[in-house]
């Protein structure tokens, strides 16, 4: 026998658990010459299953954690937060379109993060646009970041920043806006008021556009009146790369007050 070789005994062991089995000894070449006996496989076995089963409990309390954190800056109020893909009631066609589309979206979001898929779902309050918008954010929070805010909301947080006290300057807040991996706006098109607070929201969308961010958009608007809104040019580029999914059906409201 070779002065470098590991050597293997056996031995009989007895498991207070197991019984008697055949213990396996391992004596390496260099070090200590007494061998070491891996003991009964049977508790080895439970062991290690125990061991890794910690680990995919911590990596699961660590996901939640991380969703946690992403939840709680992602915007979405909290009433909304119940919201998920199976308790959208689509008991229709065109419900069961708008949420295959929704579930699509979020599944092979990473596709839409390198083409920059926009989104826009067109409807009536109350017909469940927003559900769906939160329900897919919620999917893509899982692994990538996202944002949901009014359209309204969205201005004030940029307007805010001129103010001389701001705590944050209007590019870090650009740069936020623009760079999250998915950005819902919801109520575009409603009236903001001043041609300035328009052009922020503009301002976003452009930025998205260009760096291929996937954005989703609500509104009460229609094809035509989307197409006032956004200038023909902007409205052209959306249609072309973009989904679109009319919710062209009548209110839930009364069924599901807060819906937006
Ligand atoms: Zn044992």
């Amino acid at each position: 026998m070779g002065a470098f070789e590991v050597q293997h005994q056996t031995r009989e062991g007895l498991c207070e658990t197991h019984g008697a089995f055949e213990d396996r000894g391992t004596v390496l070449p260099f070090g200590k010459r007494e061998p070491k006996w891996a003991g009964c496989q049977q508790c080895n076995t439970i062991r290690q299953a125990e061991i890794e089963a910690a680990d995919l409990a911590e990596q699961k309390r660590q996901r939640q954690r991380r969703m946690e954190q992403r939840l709680s800056q992602s915007g979405i109020p909290l009433r909304f937060r119940d919201r998920t893909i199976d308790n959208f009631v689509a008991d229709t066609d065109a419900k069961r379109h708008a949420l295959k589309i929704a579930a699509e979206f979020a599944e092979s979001f990473d596709d839409h993060l390198h083409t920059g898929t926009t989104v826009v779902f067109s409807g009536k309050p109350g017909t469940g646009k927003s559900h769906l918008a939160i329900a897919a954010a919620m999917v893509v929070m899982k692994t990538n970041t996202a944002l949901y805010l009014n359209a309204l909301d969205l201005v004030r947080m940029v307007r805010d920043t001129w103010r001389r006290d701001s705590e944050m300057t209007e590019s870090a807040v650009l740069t936020e806006l623009s760079t999250v991996n998915l950005l819902v706006i919801d109520e575009i098109g409603m009236q903001y008021g001043t041609e300035g607070e328009q052009v922020i929201l503009f301002d976003v969308l452009n930025r998205r556009y260009r760096d291929l961010m996937p954005t989703i958009l609500l509104t009460n608007l229609g094809a035509k009146g989307m197409k006032e809104f956004l200038g023909e040019r902007s409205f052209d580029r959306l249609r072309e790369g973009g989904i679109w999914v009319a919710f062209d059906w009548e209110s839930h409201r009364g069924l599901k007050k807060d819906e937006a």
